[in-house]
């Protein structure tokens, strides 16, 4: 089939680990890469942010990066990014009506994307799926004041629920969430993530480690809701062990980070700035081998749409404690592949975390069991089967194009 990927702030080709770069970008990129060698024709629209941007990039993995001129062509917070939807939806319906290339199926990433897409396939009779990636009213219960997010975002995401032909949603926790708002649970299919276990695998080199005491690894965006402080505060009752985090801007521009600075402070005052290490952002084609020099990854969001960093660790045979929080609660397995603890408790972070390094059998027992289930049930090609799947049923809805007011 022809497939459209809408993913207006999340490229496929970004650099990740900034603070609007992360799982989104991998997601769409792997996605993409995987529908292509399930034989579709893929095409991934995004914002462009850049004016140097051409404006259609072929990609080694067969599918095409187009670059939508909506909004200035400079870098743009996405929670800025509402004003230029419209634009970025009439460009999809004009190029799609006009040119050569009109896809079967629409398939929007964020609830932005979702607008623009909607708008298109509306004016063009192109039936539409939409990945959420992550909800307003989670955001906004646990940012509060300090949610940047447009005002109406909920609304919106309320209303896409149902505008949109299929929603997928990527672990039960969502489905609750949307429910929660109103969108029948009819209206959803539920398609986890995976993980590139070409890449994401036990054997192969790994990053250097000091000569002693074991590593905790914890990865993502600098972003206070990932959890970093709480790994920080639990370090003090977990002596000896390094905590190394990976992510935010590269090791050169980590100094002017507000959060990276906040994070170095705390540190400072538990007593442990000798044992945190932050590395900054490195490129995703270096992740594997950070996560194979750890004992341990600890991800501990106070939320999480998904999570596809405690899929990678797992991938690579690193057993995981995780927060018992969107995603992580589907993908680790309390007991079997891996400890969930309740977010942001330093307390119950620092017991589990001494607890399985003091245990090289349980670590063993639980990478393990962790690599079966990822083996099992989170391939990028899974993924792309099932959504193949959506989309042909999708496609066969007939919706005559209409005029959108
Ligand atoms: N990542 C990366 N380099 C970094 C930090 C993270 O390539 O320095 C990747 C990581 O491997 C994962 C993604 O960014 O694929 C983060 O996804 P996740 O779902 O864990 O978090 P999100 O950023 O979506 O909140």
């Amino acid at each position: 089939m022809r497939v459209a990927m809408i993913s207006e702030h999340a490229s496929p080709l970004a650099v990740l680990g900034e603070e609007d770069a992360g799982g989104q970008n991998t997601h769409v990129a792997e996605l993409a890469a995987a529908l292509v060698d399930e034989g579709h024709d893929v095409r991934v629209y995004t914002r462009r942010d850049s004016a140097t941007l051409p404006e259609a990039v072929p990609t080694p993995y067969g599918y095409q990066v187009w670059h939508v001129p909506a909004g200035p062509p400079r870098r743009v917070p996405k929670d800025e990014l509402l004003p230029y939807l419209g634009e970025f939806g009439s460009w999809l319906a004009d190029t799609w009506r006009r040119g050569d290339w009109t896809p079967e199926v629409a398939h929007a990433h964020f609830w932005m994307s979702g607008l623009a897409t909607v708008h298109a396939g509306r004016r063009i009779g192109v039936p539409t799926v939409l990945t959420y990636h992550a909800l307003g009213t989670v955001k906004r219960r646990h940012q509060g004041t300090m949610d940047t997010s447009p005002p109406g975002r909920i609304g919106y995401e309320r209303a896409l629920g149902r505008a949109a032909d299929r929603i997928i949603v990527q672990c039960a926790d969502e489905v609750r969430e949307l429910v929660r708002i109103g969108v029948p649970r009819s209206r959803m299919t539920l398609v986890p993530s995976g993980v590139n276990q070409q890449v994401f695998r036990p054997d192969g080199p790994a990053a250097p480690r000091g000569p002693s005491g074991p590593r905790i690894l914890t990865v993502g965006r600098m972003v206070e809701r990932k959890g970093f402080l709480d790994v920080v505060r639990a370090l003090p009752a977990v002596p000896h062990a390094e905590c190394v985090v990976v992510g935010g801007p590269p090791a050169d521009l980590l100094a002017a980070d507000t959060f990276a600075r906040r994070l170095s402070a705390a540190a400072e005052s538990c007593g442990v700035g000798d044992r945190v290490k932050l590395v900054g952002g490195v490129p995703r084609e270096e992740m594997a081998a950070w996560y194979r020099s750890a004992d341990v990854l600890v991800a501990a969001p106070w939320y999480e749409p998904f999570g596809l960093t405690p899929l990678e660790g797992m991938a690579c045979g690193v057993p995981v404690i995780g927060t018992n929080v969107g995603g992580i609660a589907d993908t680790v397995v309390d007991g079997l592949t891996g400890d969930l603890v309740p977010p942001r408790d330093p307390r119950a972070l620092s017991t589990a975390i001494r607890r399985l390094l003091a245990d090289k059998v349980r670590r063993f027992a639980y990478a393990t069991a962790a690599l079966d289930r990822i083996r099992c049930l989170y391939s990028w090609k899974r993924c792309a089967e099932q959504l193949g799947g959506v989309y042909a049923a999708v496609a066969t809805l007939t919706r005559p194009a209409q005029a959108v007011v």
